[in-house]
């Protein structure tokens, strides 16, 4: 892979016409080091925020010595990078067949269920392997009410009261019994964690047996811009959180179990960026060359704010307007379809052309494992950067925000 300074050095001397993510590996390491840190318990990087063989490696010689994985592909890829890595299968609706791969030939023995069918399931596998149900942890996922960008309590997760019956259902069949939740993606209120502690302590306290651990799953919120017209509280900073969170934990008296988390997008987010090229600019619009069906699907709800740094294109001599006045551009995407146009628009100097480029920090959460193949289009193009997103040039506009607040 070729290695730059920064993304601006990349764009110049590629001149890229492809998408190019500028991967970020001290970035990444440094993250997960952090994350790990200040968690007082098991990190379970989840696969799916980001899936490549570049990033899982990179994790594991960070230290990360656990994934949440929830398909026969993740399994693979995690393997693919490291013989002995644990893998827990937190997926609570699974295939029979994906179940015994997972027990069979990948030796899970951690796994989550929200449904009593998911228990016949899982025990017709156990019974089938011939394996003690006692050598295998299983989580029952509660479900929660949380705030989060991305909102997941509605699609899974046993009520509370039918998750005391599942729990004393797989103890009585000998199974090890954990509880876990999962509040969402990028939560939005600190008071998240705390509220689904209180309904873990709930089913605990109407159990009738000891559970074997607890598994907060992931929602820890990455840092993006912050967008100035917001009307929302600025989220507290991850170490605020997690002092939170810990003290959560004590106050709940669950510091005493083995603990895990699932984080996924704060230990990635950062760690890349993406070099788009502006095909053309029709007035106030700029056709780009990705976009929804590719590493933007995750910017295009609208929820999320990217810092955008303007790469000048130094062959074009001639330019209208000022580079210091920042207004915002329709953004339309690389394919011939009528929706790839982000919903929100890009803020950047006026000057912007045909030809320049774009730096979008902040995309390796959810972009590149939502990349599609449609209308041909797929990147695939990588370089390193040594320089973290946010030092040098400080970064102009931003990628999808609805207003600026006047400055
Ligand atoms: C997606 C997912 C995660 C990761 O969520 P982030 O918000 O990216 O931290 C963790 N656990 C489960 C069960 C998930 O589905």
């Amino acid at each position: 892979m070729q290695k730059f300074d920064n993304a601006t050095e990349a764009a110049l001397a590629l001149r890229p016409d492809d998408p190019v993510y500028c991967f970020r590996p001290d970035v990444l390491k440094a993250d997960a080091r952090q994350f790990m840190q200040m968690f007082p318990g098991k990190t379970a990087y989840a696969v799916k925020t980001n899936g490549e063989q570049l990033v899982l490696k990179a994790l594991v010689e960070a230290g990360v010595t656990a994934f949440d994985v929830a398909s026969p592909g993740e399994f693979a890829s995690v393997r693919a990078v490291s013989a002995d890595a644990e893998m827990l299968y937190m997926h609570p609706v699974k295939a029979q067949s994906d179940i015994r791969l997972a027990l069979e030939r990948y030796g899970i023995r951690v796994i989550a269920v929200d449904h009593e069918d998911e228990v016949t399931k899982l025990t017709r596998v156990v019974r089938a392997l011939d394996i003690d149900p006692g050598a295998i942890t299983v989580f029952v996922r509660i479900q929660t009410k949380g705030l989060a960008a991305y909102e997941l309590s509605k699609k899974f997760g046993a009520g509370p009261a039918y998750a005391v019956e599942l729990a004393d259902r797989l103890n009585r069949y000998g199974y090890k019994v954990g509880l876990c939740f999962h509040v969402g993606s990028q939560i939005e209120d600190p008071d998240t964690y705390e509220r689904a502690l209180a309904s873990a302590d709930w089913v605990r306290n109407r159990v009738g047996f000891d559970i074997a651990g607890l598994d907060v799953g992931g929602g820890f919120p990455a840092e993006y811009g912050i967008d100035p017209a917001s009307k929302k509280p600025p989220m507290p900073s991850l170490e605020h959180l997690m002092a939170r969170l810990r003290a959560d934990l004590r106050e709940w008296q669950f510091d005493t179990l083995p603990l895990v988390a699932e984080p996924g997008r704060v230990i990635v987010a950062r760690a890349f960026s993406l070099i788009v090229r502006v095909l053309l600019r029709k007035g106030r619009r700029l056709y780009i060359n990705d976009g929804i069906w590719a590493s933007l699907s995750d910017s295009w709800t609208g929820k999320l704010t990217l810092p955008a740094r303007f790469i000048p294109d130094p062959a074009i001599r001639s330019r209208n307007g000022s580079e210091s006045n920042i207004v915002p551009f329709k953004v339309c995407g690389a394919t011939c379809d009528s929706v790839d146009i982000l919903s929100r628009p890009f803020w950047l100097p006026e000057t912007v052309d045909t030809g320049d480029w774009i730096e979008i920090g902040h995309i390796g959460a959810y972009s590149l494992s939502l990349r599609t193949r449609f209308n041909g289009f797929y990147p695939d193009t990588f370089v390193e950067v040594t320089t973290p997103f946010e030092e040098g040039v400080a970064p102009q506009g931003f990628a999808s925000v609805e207003t600026m607040a006047a400055e």
